[in-house]
């Protein structure tokens, strides 16, 4: 179950996982003052000057993690909407904070304290997912899952890598945090034929759909990235889903679609304690 706590939103799910924090941001909270990116603006290409950004960083860092760690322990990637999925240790921290712009890819695993991994999205689908090892000791990701990122099967690359460094398939939980409703998802033939060319028809049958009163497609990316991790081996309990639409809840997150494109970003970030 998803919840909210102050300017975060958090799973339960997630939570039963000892050792880590977790966290995925709104709107709300920062320092950003720009009309499109008030206030907790996470990126630094958005048109908020880069101490405004940093302060953001530091602010969702210190929130998310019990003011344990700053924005200097934070790690974001140059998101290009591919599976690419990056591990990281402590001595990335800082990459996109202090170095303003990180590598490219989508998706981070860590099993090292001090390095705070963040997907940034606004509408795209942020994942957060963590595991136990056999001695008990925590394996997290933040997985970025744009459409593109979602159909090329990020979510599964991140728990193939999870397990990879010993993490435990029957300990993993996942969340799949706000992002774009079915509701708001409309979608073209061209989207379809996509989806359809690089994970069959049948998965695009069973996700992209005329919803009642509607006449053009929508897209389900909430059931296609629960389809792909039960598949990679995350059962639907281990699975939290957050209801909230970053369209339809605008005033609440930040929304590619709402605004054509004016916005910030918020973040999903997790760490081990
Ligand atoms: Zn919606």
């Amino acid at each position: 179950m998803f919840y909210a706590d102050g300017i975060l939103r958090k799973s339960s799910l997630i939570d039963e996982i000892p050792g880590i924090f977790h966290g995925f941001s709104t709107r709300a909270g920062g320092k950003s003052v720009l009309p499109h990116t008030a206030s907790l603006n996470l990126s630094h290409n958005l048109g908020d000057p880069a101490e405004v950004v940093r302060e953001n960083l530091d602010i969702f860092a210190r929130t998310v993690s019990d003011s344990a760690y700053g924005g200097d322990a934070t790690v974001t990637l140059h998101q290009i909407h591919s599976a690419k999925v990056r591990v990281l240790t402590a001595d990335n921290a800082g990459e996109g904070y202090s170095i303003p712009r990180g590598e490219d890819g989508d998706g981070f695993v860590t099993v090292q304290a001090g390095v705070i991994p963040i997907a940034r999205a606004a509408d795209c689908v942020p994942v957060l997912l963590a595991g136990l090892r056999a001695d008990g000791r925590p394996v997290v990701s933040a997985v970025h899952a744009g459409w593109r990122g979602t159909v090329s099967g990020i979510a599964a690359e991140a728990v193939r890598v999870m397990l990879s460094l010993g993490c435990e398939l029957p300990t993993i939980r996942a969340a799949i945090g706000p992002h774009i409703g079915y509701c708001c998802y409309e979608v073209g033939a061209d989207f379809y034929e996509t989806v359809c060319g690089l994970c069959g028809a049948e998965f695009a049958g069973r996700h992209i759909t005329i919803p009642a009163g509607k006449v053009k497609h929508h897209a389900n990316l909430t059931s296609m990235n629960v389809e792909i991790l039960t598949n990679a081996g995350v059962t639907p309990e281990k699975i939290d889903v957050s209801s909230d639409c970053t369209m339809c809840m605008n005033d609440v997150y930040y929304s590619h679609r709402a605004t054509a494109g004016k916005r910030g970003v918020h973040g999903a970030g997790i760490g081990i304690r």
